[in-house]
């Protein structure tokens, strides 16, 4: 697909009918009864049954064939550089490959692998404008990767998080992976950026890579981030009861990383189960990592979530997608009227043991991917990277 913002030419109708199944997003209410969703320019406007629906008048009709719809999936950990390429893994179209993977909008945790990474404050915070303006100018694929996260270093006065948040600035990289390490002075400088609207995360656990610290419980909670990143370690995490202190000591998110400890990820999930506060389970994926690209990362996540975790299928997506969106103040992730329309189509993999979609989830396999719809465009059609879904969409008009 081209490497272009979405330009609408003029005004835009998007009808999808034949939904077979609608997950929504949201924890409390994860399947809606619906088989049709209207778009115009680019926002829902309508959910509901075909017959009781305006749907005259579209510019893109969309069968969905009996598929499962979600809203489109959101990796909340990503580290990108420049465009469609990272040095990380020397990899090209990492972006695009995670499109394939169901992944419509990514959050920096902070543009890390950049050679040469600035560290002096003036120079990190030009840089992070710098990421915000290019990812916001050039979408990949159509991807909305919101980017631009300083990361911490020490000096930095409030003054500086002012000039960030008034130049566009809205996230802080990963706290930790810069030369501010300890719980005061990360408390103080998180506190700022709060101040002025910008959302915070931290690097918890043991090193991800040479050059990296342990950042433990005791710090992440007096840091008091937004997000807890990667709770369960890049890829050492912290011991169990670390972890439970976290849970039980913060009401802050709960990030679960595919680049990290998938034991410690099911403990963290069933110790927010066991607190009654599964809405503070975030996915993401750390990509690019050493563990390399991880184009399937976010459906390996609900999968494993779900198999292991004893989570119904359609929660998990959650986890995902509407849960990510609240936190993060994003106008996707749910399928509500007046959210942007960023959709993921999917179906049950050809020859799952699951008898149903959900339950093909449930068991441990991935859903095959049919089709992704961002801002109401669609930008591709059966994925390149999941298995063979049994049924895809089409478009039948536009
Ligand atoms: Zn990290």
């Amino acid at each position: 697909m081209a490497h272009e913002a979405a330009v609408a030419s003029g005004p835009t109708k998007l009808v999808v009918r034949n939904i077979g199944l609608l997950l929504s997003g949201a924890l409390e209410n994860p399947i809606l009864d619906a088989d049709t969703i209207v778009a115009e320019n680019g926002r829902i406007t309508a959910i509901g049954k075909f017959k009781d629906l305006d749907t005259e008048h579209a510019t893109t009709i969309v069968d969905a064939h009996g598929c499962v719809m979600a809203p489109g999936l959101i990796d909340s950990h990503v580290h990108p550089v420049a465009g469609d390429w990272t040095p990380r893994q020397s990899q090209l179209n990492w972006i695009d490959s995670s499109l394939h993977g169901g992944v419509t909008t990514m959050i920096s945790a902070g543009e890390v692998h950049q050679p040469g990474r600035p560290r002096d404050i003036v120079g990190l915070k030009a840089h992070a404008i710098t990421a915000q303006r290019t990812f916001d100018n050039f979408r990949c694929s159509g991807v909305k990767l919101h980017a631009g996260a300083p990361v911490l270093e020490p000096g930095m006065t409030e003054q500086d998080f002012k000039d960030l948040a008034e130049a566009g600035v809205k996230l802080l990289g990963e706290v930790g992976l810069g030369g501010v390490k300890d719980g005061a002075n990360a408390k103080q400088m998180v506190a700022w950026a709060r101040k002025y609207g910008i959302q915070s995360t931290i690097h918890t656990g043991g090193p991800s890579i040479p050059g990296s610290g342990l950042i433990g419980a005791d710090v992440v909670l007096e840091a008091d981030t937004d997000v807890v990143g990667h709770i369960n370690g890049g890829h050492t995490a912290l011991p169990d009861k670390e972890i439970r202190c976290i849970c039980e000591g913060c009401g802050r998110g709960l990030e679960l990383v595919h680049n990290g400890n998938e034991r410690s990820a099911l403990f963290t999930l069933r110790t927010a189960r066991d607190m009654a506060q599964l809405e503070r389970v975030i996915l993401g994926t750390d990509s690019p990592a050493g563990s390399g690209v991880q184009p399937l990362g976010i459906i390996r996540m609900v999968s494993m979530l779900s198999s292991l975790g004893d989570v119904p299928a359609e929660q998990a997506f959650c986890f995902a997608t509407g849960n990510t969106a609240r936190m993060r103040a994003l106008d996707t992730g749910l399928i509500e009227v007046g959210r942007a329309a960023d959709f993921v189509f999917m179906d049950r993999a050809q020859h799952s043991a699951g008898a149903t979609f959900l339950g093909s989830v449930r068991l441990g396999d991935l859903p095959g991917i049919g089709m992704t719809i961002i801002d109401g465009v669609v930008r591709t059609g059966r994925s390149r990277n999941t298995p063979p879904a049994e049924k895809v969409p089409e478009i039948i008009a536009g």
